[in-house]
């Protein structure tokens, strides 16, 4: 029991010592901004590829190292696993989600 009782008090010490308080407006701010569905940009989307640009392997070979290194790729279809519908139809919807509305 005695040393549960410590816990509060270092809790709020921590509370004071922290150079922005508690952040509690941090806190509400990322609440009040909207995560649901997050859509690419119209100007990061590769409507030829259907995916976002700034990880379109087939615009940016460059990206092609990355996924490699991180052991997302197929090799089968020459692209990241994480973009490859051919392996996961599962994909198709979710890119089909974060395609820009506004777009063509
Ligand atoms: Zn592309
Ligand atoms: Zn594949």
């Amino acid at each position: 029991m005695k040393g549960l009782s410590i816990i509060p008090v270092v809790l709020l010490s921590v509370c004071v010592l922290a150079p922005s308080g508690c952040d509690k407006k941090k806190e509400s701010a990322a609440k009040a901004t909207p995560t649901a569905t997050p859509t690419a940009s119209e100007a990061d989307w590769c409507a030829e590829h259907g995916v976002p640009e700034s990880i379109c392997t087939r615009c940016n070979p460059k990206l092609i190292a990355e996924f490699k290194q991180k052991g997302d790729w197929c090799k089968e279809h020459n692209l990241p696993e994480s973009q490859c519908i051919e392996c996961n139809p599962d994909l198709k919807e979710k890119f089909e989600a974060m395609k820009p509305k506004s777009g063509k």
